[in-house]
Formats: structure tokens, C-alpha cells, sequence
């Protein structure tokens, strides 16, 4: 069997309009087991032919046989794993990855052709050209010489029956030359087909055959030996690696590229990973800004509507409030008679008194009310009871203390039991209020809360009422019963609209919406906000990865002679900037996570972390890297062997 068989094989180059011809109506026999070598003055066309012979390169017209099988219109990936299983390659240039070491080099094409123990291969190999005390040695760690023998024994792991060489002594000192066509010459006695592209006449001397070439075309052949009768055996052509374990070796390429290249991996994983920071901390932030909002209005009770007397405008004078017309007791039962709507209603009267329990001092708010403002306001005593309707009745000297008063004048315990003076009126304190919080403007837990009777009468000296505060039926539209009562409290006071906004009527449910709905529509455009630094990382990590594809080049093209696939190479940049932006993302995490502790500690802000928000920025971060790294796998995958392995 003919190891080569070329029959009118044509090659151009379009050069603007005028198309060059590189090779032309070239036939050629090459038998399995002999040396040849190619010989020719600079840019005969010796380097394009061994390119088209090599399957990195194709001719435009004409036939290819390689040990017998026709090559004309095999697709791209068939020709990668030929190239992979069949043929071995030495370059002028060496294409070593200069970042690993000679045993990783050698071992490269094992990540896309299945051999047996590669590892161990590599090491015979390495050993059979000399360096077996050199493998652990990067490239810039050896000789020109030393180089191009690891380059030898990378072009034997698979075996090869041929092996291609263009100029392998090119760039070499005299005694690395002989060394190197030593090598070659040991393979060929092993029986191995070997074509050599050279324009020194003394390398030429070590083949069996040199066939001058001058302007893409054969000229000339010299025999000088006769070939060998015992050739290698024919390997299978396709010994492709299969699917997992490809995969596997794929990711464990891409970690060890991106672990080689730190910084580089560090610096385009900061866009993401600020962005994922950012994203994890506002929602963080948003969720909780919601939780309190909604903590302190159930706080307040259900569908509690409040209302209260505004100043008066008289002549453009504003009164002080609740000077003129003033709501009094008798509106309670008026206001319940009028509004079915209204489940259940207290009158509120407000003041300052100075308390004193033993040697302490506390000066505090005193609230009158009546005995359902317990359920009205979710007032139940975490301590004794509520008083009842009979003590509002009587005037009974009975009250209920917050916490606030509990912590001053109490030092935190129970107070239930004791007699507590109130403007140095003695109360007995029958139960402790339930824990409500701040507003932001008021402590509402710095409260001493005693029947309304007993306010107005005995304590603050009032006539009038403060607010009336009532749970209007849920159903109810508050707009409408807003406008009502004011309607209604104007009829019974003999006032009206253009005294001014005399009566304020504030409806907790529809403050809270209002509230809700900025807070909701902030956090949607802080998140969006967060998100676009998501995005800007992903461009980053675009940049730098087409920048990382433009530098590795050569690697591509050397990966593709080895046997890679378009795919293997779509899927090792996909898996590096998945990698850099999962990292980010990861990273992110961590610190997103630490932020909002952070926030939480110092600040004492009410903040939630949501695992839907921590999945959101782990699959975005993902997402972005597939996405921004698509285009660069892209271009990567779609470059020609032959364009790669030229490219400077
Ligand atoms: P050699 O190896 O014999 O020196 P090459 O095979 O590298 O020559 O190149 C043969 C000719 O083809 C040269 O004239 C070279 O300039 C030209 N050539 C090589 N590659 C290209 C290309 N990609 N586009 C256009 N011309 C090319
Ligand atoms: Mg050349």
C-alpha cells in the first residue's frame, strides 16, 4: 500500500483579483517506510504542500489518498481526528505551549485521541530522545535542540505510521541539527513514513528520496537509498477519544490554563464579581426594606384608619391644631351609627407625664383610650391584661406600660403588680405593652397607655379628643370613606372644605401600598441597576477572552494539528470564561453574603438574604460567561489549522 498517492493536485492563493498558483498538477507516491525529503528554493510551495499532506490544509482541485483512503471531501472533523490517530507533526517553530512542561506537552494529544497511558508513553518517549531528566522542564527551560526533540516525541505519542516535518532543523545550531535527524532517522528504521520539507542539502543527505519542487511544481527526484521492506503497521484511522473522557480532560485544560494565567483569570472575574455583590446586597437590601415595612404596619393593626384634627386657616393664619373645632367623645358613637363600615372604634387622647417608680424619674408619653384598642391597635399584654370597660367606666388609676418604660424604671422586670406615679397620680400597672418599635420620629414603646376616662379626667384634663382611630371592613374602598367622614365630621362640627384641611383621615392600608409600591419600584431599578454591572463584567470577560483567543492562536492551530475538533475547541474557551465568571459569581457570593452581614451588624438594617436571590446571581453569572464567551470559542473554533499555526 502506497503511504501517499497525489494525483493533479492544484492550489492557489487569491491575491487580489489575480489568482497565484501555489502548487501545480502535482503527483507524488510516497511508499509507507520511506524518508523523503522535499527540497526547494524559498516559497516553491515546500511548506503548503506538507501542509496539504498533513490535512491542514487543503488543494483546490485534484486527489489525495493517505494509506489508501481518499481524503477529497471528508468533512472537517473526520480530517481532525486523522490527523489526531494517523499523522505526526514537527514544526520549524517547535509549538510548544510554553506555560507547561515537557511531559504535559507531549502528553497533549492524548486529550483528543485515545491512548492507553499516556503518562507512560510520554515518559518512553522523552526517554527514547534523551531527556528523561528533563521532563518536569518548561520550554524556556531547554535548549532549541532540547525543544524540538520534546516536539519529536510529542509527534510519536500516538503512534504515528507517518510523520510530516517542515524545516525541523530550521532553526537549530549544527550539533542540535544532527541530533534532531538522528531521531527522525531512528523512526524511519522503525519503519515509520517520514516527509521532511528542508532546504539544507545535508539534511537531505539522511532520506532515502528528495524531491526538488521549484514554483509548485515537482522537477526533479533523486533516489539515494533503497526504502525499507518492512514498514510500520498500519494504525487504525480513527482512534477519536470519546465523550467523557474527552470532556474531562477538556476542564481540567482549561482550570490549568486559567490557573497559569492568575491575574489575567482575577481581573476579568471583578466585573462579575462586583456586579454579583451588587445584585445579592440590593435585593438583600429590597427584600428587607419590605419585610420591616410590612412588620410595622401589621404592627399597627389591620385596616386601621386614623383621624385627626388638622390647624385651622383662618385669614391665612394657620391655628394650632385642634384649637378650634375639636372631636369629642360623642363622635364615637355618631361616627359608629353613621359608618356600618366601621368594625369597631376608639376616641385617643395624647399628652407628656412625668413618671416615678421608687427613686427613678422617666418623663414619657401617656395614651388614653378605650378597652378595644387592645384588638384595634394588636395591643394583647405580653404581660397581665388589658383593662376593661368597667375600669374605663369608673376612672380607674390602672395602666399599661411599654417596653421603653419597662428598661428605665424597671431595669426589665415584670412591672405587673406595682404602682407606678403618673404626674404623681398613683397607677397601678395591671400589664406590659407588646414590643412595636420605632417609626423613625418616635419610640413607640416609650408609652404608659391608661383608659381614656381616666386620661381625659384625671391625667391630661382634656375635653376633647385627640384622634379617633376605628378598623374599617376591608372590603371597603378608603378613598370613598375618607371623603365620607370628612363630609360627615364637617356637618356635625358646622365647619367646611374652605377652613382649610381641618380633618386629616389617614388610611394605614393605603399608606402602606403607597410605601410598598416605592419601595418595590426602587428595588426593581436597584436590582436592574445591579444587573447592568452584571452585564459590563460579561463584556469584560469578553474582551479579555478575545484578546486570550488572539494571543493563543498558534495553540489553537497546534491543538487542531494534534487532533482537536472545531467542537473540542468551542467547548475549552466556553469552559474558561464559564469558569472566570462562575468564579466571579462564586467569589461574589462570599463577599455579597459578608456585605450584607455587614450591613446588618453595623447598621442594624432589616435586611433579607433570599436564596432565590443567591441562585439568581449564580445562574446570571453563569449565563453571562456562556454568553459572552460564545463569540470568542466562536472565532476560536472557526479558525483554520493552517491560519493559526501561521499566525504571528
Ligand atoms: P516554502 O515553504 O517553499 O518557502 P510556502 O509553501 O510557505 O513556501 O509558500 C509558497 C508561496 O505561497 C509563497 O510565495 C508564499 O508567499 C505564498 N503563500 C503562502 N501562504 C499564503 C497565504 N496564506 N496567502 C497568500 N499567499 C501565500
Ligand atoms: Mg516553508
Amino acid at each position: 500500500m502506497l503511504a501517499i498517492e497525489i494525483k493533479k493536485l492544484n492550489k492557489f492563493y487569491q491575491i487580489g483579483n489575480s489568482k497565484f498558483s501555489v502548487l501545480n498538477e502535482i503527483n507524488l507516491e510516497i511508499k509507507q517506510g520511506e524518508f523523503v525529503a522535499i527540497m526547494g528554493p524559498s516559497g516553491s510551495g515546500k511548506s503548503t504542500l506538507l501542509q496539504v499532506l498533513g490535512l491542514l490544509d487543503h488543494s483546490d482541485s485534484g486527489t489525495y489518498r493517505l494509506f489508501g483512503r481518499n481524503l477529497e471531501n471528508e468533512p472537517p472533523n473526520v480530517l481532525s481526528d486523522i490527523r489526531g490517530s494517523m499523522i505526526g507533526f514537527v514544526f520549524q517553530q517547535f509549538h510548544l505551549l510554553a506555560k507547561s512542561n515537557a511531559l504535559q506537552n507531549v502528553c497533549l494529544p492524548a486529550l483528543y485521541t485515545d491512548i492507553t497511558n499516556p503518562n507512560q508513553v510520554a515518559e518512553n518517549q522523552l526517554t527514547k530522545v534523551g531527556l528523561h531528566d528533563r521532563i518536569l522542564h518548561t520550554p524556556n527551560e531547554l535548549s532549541g535542540g532540547q525543544q524540538q526533540r520534546v516536539a519529536i516525541a510529542r509527534a510519536l505519542l500516538n503512534d504515528p505510521p507517518i510523520i510530516f516535518a517542515d524545516e525541523p532543523t530550521g532553526n537549530l545550531d549544527s550539533k542540535s541539527k544532527i541530533e534532531i535527524m538522528l531521531e527522525l532517522q531512528r523512526l524511519h528504521i522503525e519503519g515509520k513514513t517520514i516527509v521532511m520539507v528542508t532546504h539544507e542539502p545535508e539534511m537531505a543527505e539522511y532520506c532515502d528520496r528528495i524531491i526538488h519542487v521549484i514554483d509548485g511544481k515537482i522537477t526533479s527526484e533523486e533516489r539515494k537509498k533503497k526504502t525499507m521492506d518492512n514498514p510500520y503497521p498500519f494504525q487504525n484511522f480513527f482512534r477519536r477519544k470519546s465523550g467523557w473522557n474527552l470532556v474531562k480532560g477538556i476542564f481540567k485544560q482549561s482550570l490549568f490554563s486559567l490557573a497559569s494565567n492568575q491575574l489575567r483569570t482575577f481581573l476579568s472575574a471583578l466585573g462579575i464579581l462586583f456586579g454579583v455583590v451588587c445584585v445579592i446586597s440590593v435585593m438583600a437590601l429590597g427584600e428587607g426594606a419590605k419585610k420591616s415595612v410590612e412588620e410595622q404596619f401589621s404592627s399597627l393593626g389591620a385596616n386601621l384608619v386614623i383621624v385627626r384634627t388638622g390647624g385651622m386657616r383662618s385669614g391665612g393664619v394657620s391655628l394650632e391644631a385642634g384649637t378650634v373645632n375639636r372631636l369629642d367623645i360623642d363622635d364615637v358613637s355618631a361616627v359608629s351609627k353613621k359608618f356600618p363600615e366601621v368594625k369597631q372604634i376608639s376616641a385617643v387622647v395624647n399628652g407628656r407625664a412625668q413618671l416615678v417608680f421608687g427613686n427613678r424619674n422617666w418623663n414619657s408619653f401617656v395614651t388614653g383610650a378605650s378597652p378595644n384598642y387592645e384588638s384595634l391597635r394588636n395591643l394583647d399584654p405580653i404581660e397581665g391584661r388589658f383593662f376593661t370597660e368597667e375600669e374605663e367606666n369608673k376612672r380607674a388609676l390602672v395602666c399599661l406600660v411599654g417596653n421603653t418604660v419597662v428598661r428605665e424604671l424597671y431595669e426589665g422586670k415584670n412591672p405587673v403588680g406595682t404602682y407606678l406615679k403618673i404626674n404623681r397620680v398613683s397607677f397601678r400597672v395591671i400589664g406590659q405593652l407588646p414590643e412595636k418599635g420605632s417609626t423613625g420620629y418616635r419610640d413607640q414603646d416609650d408609652v404608659v397607655l391608661v383608659p381614656l376616662n381616666t386620661a381625659m379626667r384625671r391625667l391630661l384634663n382634656k375635653d376633647a379628643v385627640d384622634n379617633l382611630e376605628m378598623e374599617l371592613d376591608p372590603n371597603e374602598s378608603s378613598e370613598s370613606f375618607t371623603k365620607a367622614m370628612k363630609q360627615f365630621l364637617h356637618e356635625r362640627h358646622g365647619t367646611n372644605e374652605s377652613m382649610g384641611n381641618i380633618y386629616q383621615v389617614m388610611s394605614m392600608a393605603d399608606i402602606q401600598s403607597a410605601v410598598s409600591e416605592t419601595n418595590q419600584t426602587m428595588s426593581t431599578l436597584l436590582v436592574a441597576l445591579a444587573a447592568v454591572s452584571l452585564l459590563v463584567g460579561g463584556i469584560g470577560i469578553m474582551n479579555i477572552m478575545l484578546v486570550s483567543v488572539k494571543e493563543r492562536t498558534k495553540e489553537i492551530g497546534l491543538r487542531k494539528a494534534l487532533g482537536a475538533r472545531e467542537s473540542d475547541i468551542r467547548i475549552q474557551f466556553l469552559m474558561e470564561s464559564t469558569l472566570t465568571s462562575l468564579t466571579g459569581g462564586i467569589v461574589g457570593l462570599v463577599f455579597g453574603i459578608l456585605t450584607v452581614l455587614f450591613l446588618q451588624e453595623y447598621f442594624g438594617w432589616t435586611i433579607v438574604l433570599s436564596f432565590p436571590s443567591i441562585g439568581f446571581a449564580f445562574l446570571f453569572s453563569i449565563s453571562i460567561g456562556i454568553l459572552f464567551g460564545w463569540w470568542p470559542s466562536e472565532y476560536a473554533a472557526k479558525l483554520s489549522p493552517i491560519v493559526a499555526l501561521r499566525s504571528e
